[in-house]
């Protein structure tokens, strides 16, 4: 089994969407449809079809182009069960139980409730791969549109206890607005501050700060570091649980 390539294509106004391809197979497969037109046109460029969506949860901005691609390339849609009423084009449906795979590559889901109650991220053991959608972006996390602070930290826990080296792919780019806020929370963050180095110059050039890795984030990521002493003393919360923790951050990111 070969490496996917893999196409971050930004699409409307900062969402991202992955297309993967193998290259022995001829097979590829899209994370989420937030523009079609966009979508159809990068397959076009490089001569692929589209066989297989895989979609995160049922906001517009993820699954907006879902109806006229499955119309336009017959793909097989595929979306998490809890979702099923609100994403009516899936043709399978998936939880943390179903086997699944891309072209031989195998792909476990990951039930990742918090910014949609039945948000899924899937994720590639064999090529390290993950595919977060809307619940942890770099440097930060997903609103906690549905669920609760407890059930996002979960979530979010889920995917930092994949490999160090695991390449996260999110469903945004909101990195820079993220570390903007992560500066704020852990001033003296040397790690973090390296990246918010590297992540200005990337938007400066008009680049993409994604993918990031596992290790990355739980050195940087203010959402997946509740535990840092240093974090609960700016918070006023030395000593408090995780998810209270996490809870609060989200609050005052919410404000910031
Ligand atoms: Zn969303
Ligand atoms: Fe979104």
């Amino acid at each position: 089994m070969g490496a996917l390539d893999i196409v971050l294509l930004p699409c409307l106004a900062d969402n991202y969407c992955v297309i993967l391809h193998d290259p022995e197979s001829g097979e590829t497969a899209a994370i989420d449809a937030p523009s079609a037109e966009q979508i159809k046109a990068a397959l076009a460029e490089r001569g692929w079809r589209l066989n297989h969506l895989f979609i995160t949860h049922h906001h517009t901005d993820h699954t907006g182009g879902i109806a006229e691609l499955k119309a336009f390339y017959g793909a097989t849609v595929t979306g998490p069960e809890a979702e099923a009423e609100r994403i009516p084009d899936l043709t399978r449906v998936v939880t943390a139980k179903s086997e699944l795979a891309f072209a031989g590559h195998p792909i476990q889901v990951l039930e990742t409730p918090g910014h949609t109650l039945g948000h899924v991220t899937y994720y590639f053991p064999n090529d390290g791969l993950v595919f977060t959608g809307d619940t942890l972006f770099s440097l930060g996390s997903g609103r906690i549109f549905e669920g609760n602070p407890e059930m996002m930290w979960e979530s979010v826990s889920k995917i930092a206890a994949l490999p160090g080296d695991t390449n996260i792919y999110c469903g945004h780019e909101y990195t820079l607005t993220n570390a903007r806020f992560a500066l704020t929370i852990e001033p003296e963050n040397e790690v973090l501050k390296k990246r918010v180095a590297e992540v200005e110059a990337l938007r400066a050039a008009g680049k993409p700060t994604i993918p990031t890795t596992v290790d990355l984030e739980k050195a940087t990521n203010p959402f997946l570091r509740p535990r840092s002493r240093s974090i609960q003393a700016r918070i006023g919360m030395l000593g408090a649980p995780e998810p209270e923790v996490f809870g609060r951050l989200r609050q005052l990111k919410n404000k910031a």
